[in-house]
């Protein structure tokens, strides 16, 4: 069964006369384990369903199956529990803390689970060695390059051990080079600790690193492709 179900999916911004219908019936099954890139026109409603998969947004109508809870029956901090335990996140622009080191960034979810400085030392540098950063772990982001500056993101997303991925354009910020990297790094986390990965993406060479391809158009799931290497790379 999929970790991941949306059932009639809509999404309604405002109210009135201008209220927007983001998502008008999004429906979608993700396998647990899969590597995902979500695709499509600005304005389709990519980053609206991304915020209702990563229990940030709840949806207006349908279901939201995580793992079995009926997501969009739970309150805020129930949806923030799930958040921290099963989800990690990362973003084109990176949102590391700036003075502070790639370790202590790497830290911060852990932190906020309440472990103590001794486990976060070693998940921390066990994350960092996972992304090829252990030798920079005090180094601050602006002694890292944008790439080396992603992978500290990237670290402190999977500190966590998250089930779920959730990258919104991770190489939207990088050239195709650290693109490429990046994504034999998620390549290499998906197949090697079996985290499903759901990555956004406007570059059909990042996409094409990804199992299952969703296209959006005007708030639906226009058609989803399965790619069917197992590698990676066009
Ligand atoms: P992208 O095209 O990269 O997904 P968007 O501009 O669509 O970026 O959205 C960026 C952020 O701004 C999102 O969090 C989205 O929910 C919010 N947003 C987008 N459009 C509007 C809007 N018309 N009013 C308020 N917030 C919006
Ligand atoms: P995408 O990520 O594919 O660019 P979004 O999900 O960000 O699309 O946005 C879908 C539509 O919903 C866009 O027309 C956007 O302007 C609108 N929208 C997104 N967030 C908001 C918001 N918070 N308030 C009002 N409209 C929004």
């Amino acid at each position: 069964e999929p970790i991941i179900s949306l059932r009639n999916v809509t999404k309604v911004y405002g109210t009135g006369p201008t209220a927007f219908q983001a998502l008008k019936g999004v429906n979608l099954d993700i396998s647990a384990g899969d590597f995902v890139a979500v695709m499509g026109p600005s304005g389709s409603g990519k980053s609206t369903t991304m915020n209702i998969l990563g229990c940030l947004d709840v949806p207006s109508g349908g279901t939201f199956l995580f793992r079995g809870h009926h997501v969009e029956t739970l309150s805020r901090d129930q949806r923030a529990l799930l958040r921290r335990r099963y989800l990690g996140f990362v973003f084109q622009g990176f949102n590391l803390l700036s003075r502070t080191s790639a370790l202590e960034n790497v830290e911060l979810p852990l932190i906020y689970r309440g472990d103590d400085r001794k486990a976060r030392r070693e998940l921390g540098m066990a994350a960092l060695e996972k992304v090829g950063l252990a030798d920079w772990w005090d180094h601050t982001p602006a002694e890292l390059s944008g790439g080396q500056q992603q992978r500290v993101a990237i670290a402190r997303a999977i500190v966590t051990q998250p089930e779920v991925l959730l990258a919104d354009e991770p190489t939207g910020n990088l050239d195709s080079e650290r693109s490429v990297e990046i994504m034999q790094l998620l390549t290499n986390l998906n197949q090697e600790s079996g985290i499903t990965v759901l990555m956004v993406t406007h570059e059909p060479d990042m996409a094409a690193f990804a199992h299952t391809v969703i296209h959006f158009k005007d708030g639906l799931v226009e058609r989803i492709e399965a790619n069917d290497h197992q590698r990676g790379g066009a």
